[in-house]
């Protein structure tokens, strides 16, 4: 319940919109009892044939009800729906907003089907927010008091029965239907998020599951979940389905009672206005049928809002300071006895490592997988703080720069690249939307991709999928090159590239950032000259560092690693 008040809160600025939804709402029903009202007083009187004249009021009633029921109701249709798609797109915007400053430390937590559930399902189902959990209750209130004012002209006494009838219709069904349908919609709510994860999981990773037979098993699971489903939703049907025969028993019985009330009381009360009363209280009723079902979407939007909740009340890894220092014209990047851990993780990634970069200068950062070489670029553009020690760029701790800032001063191509689904020109206007074509051009073809040159429109799949990895990876250096930020990092950038290639493109990009702060990372140590210093990495702590030349002096672990790779040692062991 909790939830529901908190989501409230967010969508409070339309709260004048909900009230006109509902006052309408409410003169809707209230014209369809005037109408009915009407009509059976022209009845009962036409039967007491009197003069036309006297049946004029009674006319003129039926034709204003009636046409205002229609009027209003299409009118609190209008409002009512514009209020729903206000409440909807505040409450994407909200979200939205609130989860961004999470990417991508926090949300990696989270499988993409269930965060696609929670952007989609979950907000799409608070569409019944308004429509179903506010409005109701508000208009049967309105409706209620309408005919108790109604009846209390004729007698007190009326007013007090319709008034215990309505209690027990907006108290007891509602508790009835939360009774039997407990958990149902919080349960349809859960299964939806794992069919969705699971299905996003099984069509992403279809070729896998082919290749390894295990499609059946994705499929058996999926189905057992339908099904599932299927029984929660049969079971809410059923109970949904039940309001309408105890709401018209509950209506009876108060037609019953207030025909054995007038019976006794005939002449007190006109003969004309036994019927007209009796017609209030059988329409009076209609606003109470929607009552039952608003609980089980309180159940539904608090389940939701509590999983949108969880999410956005989740704390940033890393918070953007309140009054953010400017970016420093001086680029050197430096780490000082830096130590980082990852979540859940039991070693640390970084031990105490220091290293600097000078303006301008040209580093690579070398080591075996898993020795920390990408977590220095994820600390380095503020992905995560540090768990101790500085890094600061131009003499300043980053912390004190505003995230967005580093990541535009930093041009990064990782080794995954994600590509939209759209053409080759959307993928690259993504790093600078300003550019135009001749720009694109010139940067694929930086980027050793000429043959895209004329092929900006180009679809590039799924996810990229229609290119070649080697492709996908050039798509992103031409992306880096449109940004033109003064440091530049590359995370091996050209591993999916066959070595001439990756050779080309690497001299390429060094000879691009001639005046830029380069930092390079890679495990194949090719051209290693190219390179003012080499930082070697293993374990998360600096092995050694200085030029190419001097590093395979010292026939350390660099010069191990080196002649590992250029078979050097395959070749000493084939001599021996
Ligand atoms: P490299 O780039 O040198 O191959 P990384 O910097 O990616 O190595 O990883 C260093 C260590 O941190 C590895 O042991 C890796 O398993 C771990 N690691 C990397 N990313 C994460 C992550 N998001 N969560 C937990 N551990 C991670
Ligand atoms: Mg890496």
């Amino acid at each position: 319940m909790k939830e529901v008040l908190r989501l409230l809160g967010i969508v409070r600025a339309y709260q004048w919109w909900m009230l006109l939804a509902a006052v309408l709402g409410f003169a809707a029903i209230g014209s369809g009892i005037g109408l009915l009202v009407s009509a059976a007083y022209i009845l009962s009187k036409a039967a007491l044939h009197p003069p036309l004249f006297e049946l004029h009021l009674g006319i003129v009633g039926v034709r204003i009800f009636g046409i205002a029921r229609g009027v209003l109701r299409y009118l609190e249709r209008l409002v009512s729906h514009n209020t729903t798609f206000r409440i909807l797109s505040r409450l994407r915007i909200w979200f939205y907003q609130s989860i961004e400053p999470l990417s991508p430390a926090r949300l990696l937590q989270y499988r993409s089907g269930d965060l696609l559930q929670r952007i989609s399902g979950d907000i799409d189902s608070l569409e019944n927010l308004y429509s179903r959990v506010i409005a109701p209750p508000l208009t049967a209130l309105l409706v209620s008091a309408l005919t108790w004012v109604l009846l209390g002209t004729f007698s007190p006494l009326f007013s007090l029965l319709l008034f215990v009838f309505h209690a027990i219709a907006a108290a007891g069904l509602p508790l009835l239907s939360a009774y039997f349908s407990r958990g149902t919609a919080a349960g349809i709510i859960a299964i939806r998020r794992e069919i969705q994860s699971m299905s996003i999981d099984c069509i992403q990773g279809l070729s896998d599951l082919t290749l390894f037979g295990r499609v059946k098993e994705h499929t058996e699971k999926l189905n057992r979940l339908k099904a599932e489903e299927l029984r929660l939703q049969r079971k809410q049907a059923i109970v949904q389905r039940a309001h309408e025969p105890v709401a018209g028993l509950l209506m009876n019985g108060a037609v019953i009672a207030f025909i054995l009330l007038l019976a006794p009381a005939r002449g007190e009360i006109e003969g004309v206005f036994t019927a007209v009363i009796i017609i209030a209280v059988i329409a009076s009723f209609e606003a109470f049928l929607p009552l039952p079902d608003a609980v089980q979407h309180i159940e539904a939007d608090a389940a939701a809002g509590r999983r949108l909740f969880e999410l956005v009340d989740t704390p940033p890894a890393v918070a953007a300071p309140r009054h953010p220092e400017p970016f420093p014209a001086n680029r050197s990047v430096s780490f000082e006895n830096v130590s980082f851990t990852y979540p859940d993780a039991d070693t640390p990634a970084l031990k105490g490592l220091s290293l600097g970069i000078k303006k301008g200068e040209k580093v690579a950062i070398v080591g075996p997988s898993g020795s920390g070489k990408s977590t220095v670029v994820n600390l380095l553009l503020r992905f995560w703080p540090p768990d101790s020690g500085l890094i600061t760029i131009g003499g300043t701790d980053i912390a004190k720069f505003d995230p967005e800032a580093i990541r535009q001063h930093i041009g990064v191509v990782g080794q995954r690249t994600y590509l939209f689904s759209e053409t080759i020109r959307d993928n690259l206007l993504l790093s600078r939307p300003d550019a135009d074509d001749n720009e694109l051009k010139k940067a694929l073809e930086l980027a050793g991709l000429e043959t895209f040159r004329d092929k900006l429109d180009r679809w590039v799949g799924q996810h990229g999928m229609s290119l070649s990895g080697g492709e996908r990876q050039r798509m992103a250096i031409a992306r880096m090159l449109l940004q033109n930020a003064p440091i530049i990092v590359l995370d091996e950038a050209t591993a999916n590239l066959d070595t001439l290639t990756g050779q080309q493109v690497m001299r390429g990009l060094v000879r691009y950032c001639n005046e830029k702060t380069l930092l390079v990372i890679t495990h194949k140590l090719r051209e290693m000259e190219q390179y003012d210093r080499i930082i070697v990495l293993n374990k998360g702590k600096i092995a050694e560092e200085g030029p190419h030349e001097e590093l395979l002096r010292q026939k350390g672990f660099y010069a191990s690693m080196w002649s590992l790779q250029h078979n050097d040692a395959a070749a000493k062991l084939l001599d021996g």
